[in-house]
């Protein structure tokens, strides 16, 4: 059975969460402060981490920092009051893999425990490779022609959408929902922001924008 880390400073909301998953048949791991989160998180305590952003010594923030920075992989989902946008972007592009804004309903976190587990799980190729792209799911590596290229966690799982689809379209809406992972704003032009970062970066001709369906790796 999967562990879950919480890491979280109000004891009312820990063992709010720790109850609901140990009914839910998880095994948990209960710290309350960054510190400690970022110890077991590194010692490979634990495949998934539910993070408050607002915790005493290190904030999320800086653990989530220091986990990716250390080549961890384990799927964070983040919990945060702070309900901005500027606070949700930072968070995914910190290496988060989901955002809870609270107030929550346990029933969905539960929810997207359950989904960015079953997405870890069904991580098992090592490496993807296309047309001169190499990504090193494990390492978070890439690639290009041989020569090495720093993505940030976020253009990272959108490369890996990009080459899990190679040659077929992938629209706004499919690749928001695949690597944002919750709902943003329709209206929202962060997917076509991060394909020019990824086209700045894996070179320009390799993402086509195919009009008014969406994007393709060729
Ligand atoms: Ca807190």
């Amino acid at each position: 059975m999967s562990r879950i880390l919480i890491a979280e400073d109000e004891s009312r909301i820990s063992s709010f969460i720790d109850k609901g998953l140990r009914a839910a048949g998880f095994t948990t791991l209960v710290v309350s402060s960054g510190t400690e989160a970022l110890e077991h998180a590194l010692a490979g305590d634990a495949d998934l981490l539910v993070l408050d952003i607002g915790l005493p010594g290190i904030d999320g923030y800086e653990v989530m920092r220091r986990v990716r920075a250390a080549g961890a992989a384990l799927p964070v989902i983040v919990l945060t009051a702070r309900t901005s946008a500027e606070d949700t972007l930072a968070s995914l592009e910190g290496g988060a893999n989901d955002y809870m804004p609270k107030p929550f309903r346990f029933d969905e976190l539960l929810a997207r425990i359950r989904l960015r587990l079953a997405d870890a799980s069904r991580a098992v190729e090592p490496v993807l490779a296309v047309g001169g792209l190499e990504l090193d799911l494990h390492t978070r590596r890439a690639l290009v022609d041989g020569r090495e290229v720093e993505l940030s966690a976020r253009e990272f799982s959108l490369a890996e959408e990009l080459m899990r689809h190679a040659g077929r379209v992938l629209s706004r809406e499919q690749l928001l929902s695949r690597v944002w992972g919750f709902d943003f704003d329709p209206g929202s032009n962060v997917v076509d922001v991060y394909v020019g970062y990824l086209r700045s970066k894996l070179g320009a001709g390799r993402i086509e924008t195919v009009r008014g369906m969406g994007y393709r790796l060729r």
